[in-house]
């Protein structure tokens, strides 16, 4: 291979005897996997509110921001379920720029996956030991989730990644809820097979290990907008695209069929002050028909402690280095108006 082999890494299980869990944080997460799994089955009428910024570039403002949701969450607790977003690996489409907290632990010097690793579950943790929650990440490398597999309560499998195998058996062993996002491309049909697939149990290579999956039935979809032939960007989460989506799920025949809405990423246009109307738009759809308020789920929102976003070095604390956020003002008042919508 045309590869410099830099380092043998420590492995998931050496990483968390280094950094574990202790008693208590194991609780938090569980409860707050039982609790999605409630909201994602339909035993609670509850809906999730998956907040945070684009990428966790800072531990410090990503703490900040979780710690801001605590009072909020209290506040709307009979309603809303909020996970916060701790993304700490990105996409890019050209596979350059900023790829996240695990390859560069500090934005501004080289890639240091080792550093990365370690900050990543680091993170994690804070945020479940200070703030209480347990938090949502995207599984970008299906290889390094079981960093962090013990402290997650909502995974995303993002636009890129969706059609991708590994991607889909990974996601039938993941104990917590499971978001496929709809392609890039805006192919329905691509994310429904990747819900079917994580639903169903498997026989694959992982880590090293012949294993066997289980089958995750909270396994779901997330419409996140598109991009056509021509480059045009498309929303679908207007009534229309929701209730053809009641439809394909009938059609699929497969368990708890839900959706969370992503308010940004193509359906905003990644514009992200579009989002509360997004979100509110989704809220009236519902009213009109009851199969759309029993599958919508949920939403997801990029937001941060300031509004927009800036270059990498830009240096401004809670400001996105990926995606525009909506900031934390509009943010808390979006949590609040979602509340009373409800
Ligand atoms: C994201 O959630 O920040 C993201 C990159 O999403 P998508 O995979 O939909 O582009
Ligand atoms: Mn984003």
């Amino acid at each position: 291979m045309n590869m410099e082999f830099k380092r043998k890494l420590t492995i998931p299980m050496e990483t968390k005897e280094m950094y574990p869990l202790t008693g208590s944080m194991a609780d938090i997460v569980e409860k707050k996997i039982a609790e999605l799994k409630a909201i994602f089955s339909g035993k609670s009428d509850k809906k999730v509110m998956i907040i945070g910024p684009c990428s966790a570039d800072n531990e410090d403002s990503v703490i900040d921001y979780i710690s801001r949701l605590i009072p909020v969450q209290e506040q709307v607790k009979d309603k809303l379920l909020i996970v916060p977003r701790i993304y700490t690996n990105k996409a890019r489409t050209t596979g350059d720029g900023y790829k996240g907290l695990v390859h560069q632990p500090d934005p501004n010097s080289s890639p240091d996956l080792f550093k990365g690793i370690i900050a990543t579950r680091e993170l994690h943790m804070r945020a479940v030991k200070e703030t209480g929650f347990a938090c949502a990440d995207e599984m970008l490398y299906p290889e390094n989730f079981k960093y962090i597999d013990d402290l997650l309560a909502y995974v995303a499998v993002g636009a890129r990644s969706v059609e991708d195998q590994q991607h889909r058996l990974t996601a039938s062993a993941i104990e917590c809820p499971v978001g496929m996002k709809n392609p890039t491309s805006g192919d329905l049909a691509v994310m429904m097979n990747a819900i079917l697939a994580a639903q169903h149990q498997h026989d694959f290579i992982y880590r090293g290990w012949e294993g066997h999956s289980f089958g995750n039935p909270y396994a779901h979809a997330i419409l996140r907008g598109y991009v056509n032939r021509q480059g045009v960007t498309h929303p679908n989460y207007h009534y229309e695209t929701l209730i053809y989506l009641v439809q394909l799920y009938d059609k699929w025949n497969l368990k708890n069929p839900a959706v969370v809405i992503d308010c940004n990423h193509a359906n905003s246009g990644k514009n992200p002050f579009e989002q509360p109307r997004i979100l509110k738009d989704v809220l009236l759809s519902c009213n009109y028909s009851s199969d759309l308020k029993k599958m919508v789920k949920g939403f997801m929102v990029e937001s941060y402690i300031e509004d927009g976003n800036q270059p990498v070095g830009g240096g401004v604390y809670g400001k996105s280095i990926t995606d525009a956020c909506l900031g934390w003002e509009k943010s808390e008042r979006l949590i609040y108006e979602t509340a009373d919508m409800l």
